[in-house]
């Protein structure tokens, strides 16, 4: 493997990385040799995840936090500190979408998205920057998406969030850089997981993305892993503040 895509010896936090894109990208790290802590809030199904990819001989911890109990998310780093095991790669995938017109939503729903899918990586990437600045080195990976540049109907909150981690990842890479940190983002297009599961299902929509995709398909989850690997790894040491879109093209095209 080129020294420049290679992750042996490092480790790497992915929240949300019991299934969809956040295990495809847990995955593809540890296929480019880092040691992972997987992360997400359903235990059996965290469990099963980690279990799985130890099958495949990688090294895999499970560590079991709602990234929005701030309280947890600090246990969860001071239980690593105490086991020695420092986070070098931080993934901030934790997400949710609800899809409501904004008339029908509660202020608990708004707040609930802007919650898990911005400030959740605000708080988790604090806890591993502080970390990371003691060591002078950290790469932070923020998940966007496609609606952190275009909105959408009934998704309003969640296309605040995702534009608010584009400026979040801004902010990290203004403060971070001096530091040896680099953070940038993902912004997958539409990708066959769980998050989407009715919209896939329904052909009017299933036949919206194909035909406003130029490549006339929805993306896998482990496509995601190219551009994770990258950030990940040296060959992005002076790449910061970036989102780079893995969308099939979407979002160049009207
Ligand atoms: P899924 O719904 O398939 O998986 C979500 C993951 O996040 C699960 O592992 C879930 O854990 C975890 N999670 C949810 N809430 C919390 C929480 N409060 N604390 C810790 N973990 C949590 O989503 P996707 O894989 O599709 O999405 C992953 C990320 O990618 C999200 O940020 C999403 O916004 C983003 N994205 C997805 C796109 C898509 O088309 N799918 C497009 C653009 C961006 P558990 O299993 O315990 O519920």
């Amino acid at each position: 493997m080129s020294a420049l895509f290679d992750l042996t010896g490092k480790t790497a936090l992915v929240t949300g990385s019991s299934r969809g894109l956040g295990f495809a990208i847990a995955q593809g790290l540890a296929e480019a040799g880092a040691a992972l802590i997987l992360n997400g809030v359903n235990e059996e199904r965290l469990k099963a995840a980690a279990e799985s990819l130890s099958a495949k001989g990688f090294s895999v911890r499970a560590l079991a936090f709602d990234v929005n109990d701030e309280a947890a998310v600090v246990a969860a780093f001071e239980s690593l500190d105490a086991e020695g095991v420092a986070v070098d790669i931080l993934v901030n995938n934790a997400g949710i979408q609800y899809r409501k017109p904004m008339v029908e939503l509660s202020t608990a729903d708004w707040q609930r998205v802007i919650d898990t899918n911005l400030t959740s990586a605000f708080v988790v990437g604090r806890e591993a920057a502080k970390r990371m600045i003691a060591r002078k080195a950290g790469k932070v990976i923020n998940i966007g998406s496609l609606t952190s540049d275009l909105a959408r109907a009934t998704v309003t909150p969640y296309t605040v969030a995702k534009g608010g981690i584009k400026m979040l990842t801004k902010g990290m890479a203004a403060e971070w850089g001096e530091h040896g940190i680099n953070a940038n983002a993902i912004g997958p297009g539409y990708m066959l997981t769980d998050m989407n599961e009715a919209l896939i299902s329904n052909p009017q929509f299933d036949a919206w993305v194909k035909g406003r995709t130029p490549q006339r398909r929805w993306g896998k989850p482990e496509e995601l892993v190219g551009a994770a690997v990258f950030l990940a790894a040296p060959a992005s040491n002076y790449v910061n503040g970036q989102i780079i879109y893995v969308d099939g093209g979407m979002i160049s095209v009207l």
